[in-house]
Order: structure tokens, then sequence, then C-alpha cells
């Protein structure tokens, strides 16, 4: 297989936004064009059509439009009365946000350990998190589940555990909106999922863009007060304290010409996803998908031995193809979230996790003759 007689080292982008940039072509300009023309930024009819169109995409009620995936986590937990003295119940195997929104309300986060297989969090962990929030004098209120790299979490168990201890649901779909499970699409899952626009998440906009999908009309009124600073019936009558977290225009009228994609990119991603396994399931742990679960595949990361990781990378650099690691350190190793509890005073499935876990290039464009280079050049790093 690398028997060439030159190495092909033309760089790979990681994520290639440029590509769906070509095929999208004027759509994307006459969209944002229609905005520039009527120049309602903020609040135009691009917004209420998108939202409308991203609740269909997932056969949700509502969806609430918001300046980004971290503000739709935080606008959910404000809505919910989330404060000091409550303890919101998270993995700390996920992006810094889930965790973040919970410090900015005064709140506590707790971790939980995750699934080796799934990466996400473990319900049985997420028990003992429960117990160790209660030791330390919190009041559990919430649990954020993550769909980390594209794959739904265990809901129906963590659904069971809330409804036990009377918890709510936030999924931080992040990363895994466009996901389905147990035959719905993420979004519906959940009392309430947030999404994020970030350009290079598999739904991604162009800047900072978020959402807030739920079937729950009551949190729909709390959430579009909340991002124009709790206004009340009118601007100038405010209700309660909120934040500036627009869904811009310009984004959403951009979204709606990507979300009419999005069904084609899913199926795209899905073969790359399948190509990967086939090639690299005998080198490394290739990402398993749960029977009734499918993946968005906002990353495709491999588990290696330990101590091969850096030396793959390096290899791999050289060659032109790019990786990354999420997450070289998991949040309750973070300067900024150590001090908050983890259950059983440990985590060890997470940390082991951070030592082993590299992505791979991943998105929709990634034709199968490039593919075949990051798949041989992998092969040729970790066969014996
Ligand atoms: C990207 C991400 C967020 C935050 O989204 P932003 O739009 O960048 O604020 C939150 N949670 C997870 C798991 C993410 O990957």
């Amino acid at each position: 297989m690398n028997q060439r007689a030159r190495i092909d080292s033309t760089p790979i982008p990681f994520i290639d936004v440029g590509a769906q940039r070509r095929r999208l072509g004027s759509l994307i300009d006459d969209a944002i064009a229609r905005v520039t023309t009527h120049c309602l930024f903020l609040g135009g009819p691009e917004v209420a059509a998108f939202e409308a169109d991203l609740a269909a995409f997932c056969g949700a009620k509502y969806a609430v439009g918001c300046a980004s995936g971290t503000d739709a986590l935080m606008l959910v937990l404000m809505a919910q009365g989330i404060g000091p003295g409550d303890a919101v119940l998270c993995p700390a195997f996920t992006f810094c946000a889930t965790a973040e929104v919970v410090v900015l309300l005064g709140a506590t986060p707790v971790f939980a350990d995750v699934n080796p297989a799934t990466f996400n969090i473990d319900p049985s962990s997420l028990v003992r998190a429960i117990a160790t929030a209660k030791r330390h004098g919190l009041k559990p209120k919430a649990i954020i589940p993550v769909d980390l790299f594209g794959l739904p979490a265990d809901h129906d168990a963590i659904a069971a555990i809330a409804k036990a201890e009377g918890l709510f649901v936030l999924d931080d779909a992040a990363q895994g909106f466009g996901a389905s499970y147990k035959g719905r699409k993420l979004g519906t899952i959940a009392p309430a999922t947030a999404t994020s626009f970030f350009p290079a998440k598999p739904l991604g906009c162009y800047g900072d863009g978020g959402a807030v999908i739920t079937d729950d009309p009551a949190l729909v009124d709390k959430l579009k007060s909340l991002r124009v600073h709790g206004q009340g019936a009118d601007k100038y009558d405010n209700v309660r304290i909120g934040m500036t977290s627009r869904l811009d225009t310009i984004q959403a009228a951009v979204l709606i010409e990507k979300l009419k994609i999005f069904p084609y990119e899913i199926a795209a991603r899905n073969l790359v996803a399948v190509r990967y396994a086939e090639g690299l399931r005998d080198v490394a742990i290739v990402p398993g998908v749960p029977d009734g679960y499918t993946s968005i595949w906002a990353q495709y990361t491999l588990r290696l031995r330990p101590g091969l990781r850096d030396g793959l990378a390096a290899t791999l650099k050289a060659q032109g193809i790019p990786t990354a690691v999420y997450y070289p350190k998991p949040l309750h190793r973070l300067e900024a979230y150590r001090q908050f509890p983890v259950a059983d005073n440990g985590i060890p499935v997470t940390d082991q996790l951070a030592e082993e876990v590299i992505s791979l290039p991943m998105h929709g464009y990634l034709d199968p003759p490039t593919q075949d280079r990051v798949i041989e050049a992998v092969r040729a790093a970790l066969m014996p």
C-alpha cells in the first residue's frame, strides 16, 4: 500500500469549509444580499424562518436562535433558575463551555466519568456524581449530557436518572446536532437541547451562532425574553435579568441555505466514517455506534495504545495530514475547573481517554482518494 515512488504531501484540510462553500455557490451570496438589501440585521424575517426550519428538521416544536452554542446552554440554565448552591452534573470529557456556563451562573459543575466505547457520560458514574454533589452540600438541579464527537449520549438511562432525582436535562448537542437516537433526531430527546453553529460544527454558520430546541412553549417565552435583556411586553419593560444573545439575520440567512444540504452532508459524513472504519479497524480502536443510534461524526476519533499518539501526529503532519486531540486535558484537570467535585474522587476513564485519543480529518467533502491517503498514512505509521 505504501509503495508509492513519492509520497503525496499536499496539505489536506482538517475540515474543508471551502468545499462546502463551493457547493453552495451563489445561494449563499444571494441569501446574504437579500439581508443587506432589507437591512434588518437583527430580527429580520430570516431568523424566524430559520428557527421554523430547524425545529421542523429535527421534528421538534420550537427552536430559538441565539448568539452561540455557549449562550444556548447559558440561556436554558438561566431560564431554569440555576444559581449558587446548585449542582449541575456533566461529563469532564467535553469542551469547556459545557461547564463554563454553570460556573458563570454561580452554580457548581460536578463531573461524572464517561463510557470508554462511546466517550459519553456513564450513567452509573452519573448516579455516583449526584451522591458526590449531595455530600458537598449542593442541590443537584440539572444534567448536561454531551453528544460528544457527534454520537448521542445514553439518553434513556440519563432520563431515568433525571426522573428519579427530579433533575432537568439539557442536552449539549453542539457536536451532535443532526444525529439521531432510537429513530428520533437530537433536539427531540431531552426537554431542552442546545446546539452551536460555530463554523467547524457539523451545521456551522459564517461566524458565531447557536440555538435552543424544545417542545416547551413556556421555556420558549423565557428564552425569547432572556436573549434580549429579559424584556417583557416590550423592549423597555424588563422583567428579568437577561443578556444580548441574538442570532444575526445574516447568519440565519446562511443557515437556511446550509440546512437544505445538511441531509446530503449527513449521508456523506457517514460514508466517510464507514471508509475510515474499514480501513483502520485492525490498527486502532475505531469509534463504534450503538444499535439504534446514528452519529453526525463531528470528529472521527481513534483510540491508540498509550505512547503512540505523538509519533502518529508527527508522521502524519510531515505528510500534510492534520490531526487534532480532543481533549488533551479533561475539564477536571484544567486550571479553571480543577476545584470542582468529581464523582468517586476520580474519573479514570476520562483520564485514560485524554491520553489515547486522536482525531482525523472529517467532513462531508473528503473524497475517497484523499481519504485513502489518510488511511494509508495512518496504517503505515501504526503497523508494526
Ligand atoms: C462548540 C461547543 C460548545 C460551544 O459552542 P460555541 O458556539 O462555540 O459557543 C459547547 N459545547 C460543546 C460540546 C461544544 O463542542
